[in-house]
């Protein structure tokens, strides 16, 4: 059994250090001599499902790039295979690092997807419909969402504010593209930026009292 010369204490088991002075013990270890259970590591599937979604990811891209090559070298159609895993990737991962607030997690996605849809409407010659369509149906599809997921949830406006409010404030950004004239075709992200001040209003009246204690309180004034 081991033995600590500073506590003067036999320790059961085999222990790197003393547990009460973290110090040098003496003597050899005797395992079977340990009081406490043998805590496992705990499990993470999520890191075995993001392990096995990034190999297939890589085997896909691997494939498409080789059949690109073979059949068609005039043509590099591969990177839109590869831009479009890079994509799933990213989306399934924010999905996995949020999947305990669901609320986050939509919110999230929502603004991720809007950035990878703006960046292959820029990748594939500016036509704005990533800023046209895109972004305001999935902000307009996510908001209603989250509204159905808080009702059935029956989840307090504490957790609900965060991730709706800023879907919200996201959502009337949309009008800025449509007013500086960058995108053709305003009429979607105009509808949704109307709609969204009309949320904004609509919650700070109904939810005042969470509202502006919550303010006051994280802002300090
Ligand atoms: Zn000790």
């Amino acid at each position: 059994m081991q033995f600590c010369p500073n506590c003067k204490v036999h320790v059961a088991g085999d222990k790197r250090c003393c547990p009460l002075c973290k110090g040098q013990l003496e003597g050899e270890g005797a395992p079977e001599t340990e009081v406490f259970p043998q805590l496992s590591a705990p499990r993470k599937p999520e890191r075995v499902a993001m392990a096995v979604i990034t190999v297939v990811c890589i085997a896909v891209g691997v494939a498409c790039a080789i059949i690109n090559m073979l059949v068609s070298p005039q043509v590099w159609w591969c990177l839109f295979v590869v831009a479009g895993l890079v994509c799933a990737w990213l989306v399934t991962k924010v999905g996995l690092c949020y999947r305990k607030d669901v609320l986050q997690s939509i919110g999230w996605e929502i603004a991720l997807i809007s950035v990878l849809s703006i960046l292959w409407d820029v990748g594939t010659g500016w036509r704005g419909w990533s800023l046209s369509f895109v972004f305001p149906c999935a902000c307009l599809a996510g908001l209603t969402l989250m509204m159905i997921l808080a009702f059935f949830m029956h989840l307090p406006p504490r957790a609900f504010a965060g991730p709706f409010g800023g879907l919200v404030l996201l959502g009337i950004l949309g009008a800025v593209p449509a007013v500086m004239g960058l995108i053709t075709e305003k009429r979607p992200a105009l509808a949704c930026s109307g709609i969204c001040l009309v949320l904004l209003a609509g919650g700070l009246i109904l939810f005042r009292h969470t509202f502006w204690p919550e303010a006051r309180r994280r802002f300090h004034v």
